[in-house]
């Protein structure tokens, strides 16, 4: 069977990028391979051609194996009617309302006022809610509209396009709602859920620990019960936004004899609560948008557990499959077309760096694949609008975006020469967005799931290789050495 590729824009959009075939046809042979249809390229056939689509000109990219009986099937990315009507009318109301919210800083950008931003975050969210735009997809009794996850997905695709501050809830409306509305008593639901969605409650998530990130089921942090309260003694690390958050979702050990897995309860935690303590860390890039978390002798009524006692990993994978639903689901800067506009806008010796073929091969090669992982990401939104559940390419889409926001940040740093080394936005291009990237983007690689956490999730659930080794996996949690 063939597949073919579409890949429109680039060319379009920048007419002097002029990609020459050459380009073009290292980067789809690259293309192909990375979507295994390599040993076939050679048959391959590419095309290029201009179409007359408003100003968009397209190249497309055929790989088939050699039979000549070969059909090509075209997928359509055109969006239905009753896509284009939800797009367009979510476009018109961000449109008149979002300019207003917007930030002209990130919180990573040096000297943000991060708490100002959260005021704005929280004032952007409430008007959300007041339209009925927050949160599409939840049930009507908690503020949503009961759409499906597909709706919000495009919604917030459509948003991304305001720099509105919203990353603050994201935690609280993509990982601990889920959970809440699984796992929480009716009481419980019917309080928090309206004031997440609403931005009146941030919620932060305490996870990891210092002696487990990727192994989550290997958490230490001990709840001891006595009658309806739990002792809760230990301590987290990494936690976005505890220092700011209201409640926190977190799992705990209440039985270090059973094996690590059969150990856990979840809770969730009144982050003002006695015994609670944030302390920011200080990252790279001069802010501090994560803790350490101490928990000592903090308290927490039963009615505030998650589940059964005990089924606290139940509980957790709830949230981690709605963690990795959305990752990668994001497009973080900087984009190909941010180092485009860059490759246009900086002089070298000879003039522009998008004459350059060796700048515009690098272009074409991230810009084909940004389009390979639109096209993933296309499968996901397919799944969701067909009431499936997504298979593992967000994990493939993580993987590849975030190594890839990296390499773009690296190459705006390098083609800024020493101005690349300056960290006042003021002066440099595209205001400073390569030096944020660059500082933020070994980050984006460990959060939600490092590089090698992903790939052993590919290669055990979409090549069906073995399994990684877990020998600690039945034993008693405090037989195991180290635990
Ligand atoms: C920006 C950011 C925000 C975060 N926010 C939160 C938060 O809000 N709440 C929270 O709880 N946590 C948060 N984290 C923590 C994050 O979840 C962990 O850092 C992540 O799970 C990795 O765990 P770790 O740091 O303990 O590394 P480890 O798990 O110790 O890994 C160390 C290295 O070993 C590799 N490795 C580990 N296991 C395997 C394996 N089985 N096979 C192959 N290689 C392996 C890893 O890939 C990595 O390179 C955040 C992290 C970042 C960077």
């Amino acid at each position: 069977m063939g597949v073919r590729w579409s890949c429109s824009a680039l060319a379009g959009a920048v007419p002097e990028a002029q990609m020459d075939l050459e380009t073009t046809r290292r980067s789809a042979e690259r293309f192909a391979i990375t979507r295994g249809h390599g040993r076939y390229f050679d048959e391959a056939r590419l095309r290029l051609r201009t179409e007359e689509e408003g100003e968009a000109s397209r190249f497309e990219v055929s790989v088939s194996p050699p039979s000549s009986s070969s059909t090509l099937t075209t997928m359509d990315f055109r969006d239905t009617a009753e896509v284009a009507e939800f797009r367009s009318e979510a476009a018109a109301w961000l449109a008149e309302n979002a300019p207003s919210f917007e930030l002209d800083e990130t919180p990573d950008a040096p000297g943000a006022d991060v708490e100002k931003q959260l005021e704005v975050g929280r004032a952007w969210m409430a008007k959300k809610a007041e339209a009925g735009w927050a949160c599409l997809h939840w049930p009507e009794t908690y503020g949503g509209r009961g759409l499906e996850r597909f709706h919000s997905i495009l919604f917030a695709a459509e948003e991304s396009r305001y720099r509105v501050p919203v990353g603050f809830f994201h935690i609280g409306q993509n990982f601990a709602a889920p959970t809440l509305m699984e796992h929480a008593s009716e009481e419980a639901k019917a309080r928090h859920l309206p004031r997440l969605l609403s931005g009146e409650e941030l919620w932060c998530q305490l996870f990891s620990e210092p002696g487990a990130g990727s192994d989550l089921a290997g958490i230490r942090t001990r709840a001891v019960r006595d009658g309806d309260v739990w002792t809760i003694n230990g301590q987290k690390i990494w936690t976005t936004y505890a220092h700011l958050a209201d409640y926190a979702i977190l799992v705990t050990r209440h039985d270090p004899s059973l094996p690590k897995h059969k150990g856990l309860t979840y809770f969730y935690l009144d982050m003002k609560s006695e015994g609670v303590e944030a302390r920011p860390i200080r990252q790279i890039a001069g802010t501090s948008s994560f803790n350490e978390v101490f928990l000592t002798n903090a308290r927490i009524p039963d009615g505030q557990r998650l589940g059964e006692v005990g089924a606290g990993w139940q509980v957790a994978l709830t949230t981690l499959m709605n963690e990795r639903a959305g990752a990668g689901s994001a497009q973080n800067p900087p984009s190909v077309v941010q180092a485009l506009r860059l490759a246009t806008e900086i002089q070298l010796e000879h003039g522009p760096a998008i004459a350059d073929a060796s700048v515009r091969d690098k272009l074409a090669s991230w810009y084909v694949r940004s389009r390979g992982l639109e096209l993933i990401h296309q499968r996901t939104m397919t799944a969701l609008a067909q009431g499936r559940t997504p298979g593992p390419e967000s994990s493939i889409r993580k993987l590849v975006a975030a190594s890839q926001q990296q390499d773009i940040a690296n190459f705006g740093i390098d083609l800024q020469e020493l101005g690349g080394s300056l960290r006042d936005p003021g002066d440099l291009g595209l205001g400073g967005l390569m030096q944020q990237c660059l500082l933020g983007a070994p980050g984006a690689r460990i959060a939600g799931g490092t590089d090698e956490i992903l790939r052993n999730i590919i290669a055990e659930r979409v090549l069906g290789l073995p399994g990684d080794i877990r020998v600690d996996r039945d034993r008693p949690f405090d037989e195991v050495p180290g635990a």
